[in-house]
């Protein structure tokens, strides 16, 4: 739908033409919904670990309690105190990456030392999924910020959980494909429908259906991740079975083609 603005020009009140405007609504009635819908996820994303921790606290300090339940409600407290410090920081680290002042700290470092990492941070969240990390690569090793690219796999692994309610087997599989690592994240999940894979990293974007709704979330993740894969020169791509499952690859370059690329001596010559 486009709506079409005309503006008449005058010169010495003497009509000299008109101007016609095209302004394409539907991006922008999408965009306008988007933002709405953002504003009832944020609001809601923050008062729930908001409310836990309110009521613990006001638990605590109104209650003589055992020290085993006071260490419960404070276990609590801590971890929805770390999730509203990674939902800000998301909100933070979108508006970096939009201004274009995120900064990126790249070494050398080995990708399947991260990878374990995040599995092994990512498994104490559930007791429903099954883990399997297969490498198919000698080299493993990337030029990377490595708290960004924790970063990417956090959400990643994080997501396969989320969206797979059922448990099942999480796969992380990583191969080697004409200069680039990939690391392929495959889950038995929800699935995404056909119409949604071309929206899914932008920001905000969230699969809006029934089995859906009790997830939390803000539609950030994907948008993060792309930003850093492209900041590291690579990508990130999905394929999806709807009600099946779903696969995350994301492609870095490996060091042997960064250093060949780079080597000062080839550039001189
Ligand atoms: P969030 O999880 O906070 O909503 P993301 O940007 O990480 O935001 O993901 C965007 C959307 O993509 C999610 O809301 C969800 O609908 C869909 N999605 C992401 N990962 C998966 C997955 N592994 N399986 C099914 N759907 C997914």
């Amino acid at each position: 739908v486009y709506k079409v603005y005309a503006n008449s020009l005058f010169h010495d009140e003497e009509k000299i033409g008109t101007v016609f405007v095209h302004r394409d609504i539907t991006k922008e009635a999408e965009i306008d919904q988007m933002k709405s819908e953002f504003v009832s996820t944020v609001s809601h994303e923050l008062r729930t670990p908001l409310a836990s921790i309110y009521g613990y606290t006001e638990l605590m300090l109104n209650r003589e309690l055992k020290p085993e339940r006071q260490k419960k409600y404070l276990t609590t407290i801590y971890q929805e105190t770390k999730r509203l410090t990674s939902l800000i920081n998301d909100f933070l680290d979108v508006q970096r990456m939009e201004a274009g002042k995120q900064s990126y700290e790249k070494k050398y470092i080995d990708l399947l030392e991260i990878i374990e990492k995040v599995v092994d941070s990512q498994k104490i969240n559930t007791t429903e999924h099954h883990f399997e990390v297969q490498v198919d690569t000698s080299f493993t090793t990337v030029l990377g910020d490595k708290d960004k690219l924790k970063q990417v796999f956090t959400n990643l692994i994080s997501n396969a959980i989320k969206y797979s309610p059922n448990g099942g087997k999480i796969q992380i599989q990583l191969y080697q494909d004409s200069g680039y690592l990939q690391t392929a994240i495959k889950d038995e999940g929800l699935g995404i429908p056909t119409d949604a894979l071309d929206k899914l990293f932008s920001k905000f974007y969230r699969v809006d259906n029934s089995d859906r709704r009790t997830i939390g979330g803000t539609g950030l993740g994907l948008a993060i991740v792309k930003e850093i894969s492209y900041a590291h020169d690579g990508d990130v791509f999905v394929s999806s079975e709807y009600g099946k499952g779903s696969t995350f690859t994301i492609k870095l370059p490996l060091v042997e083609t960064i250093s060949n690329t780079t080597d000062p001596i080839e550039s001189t010559k």
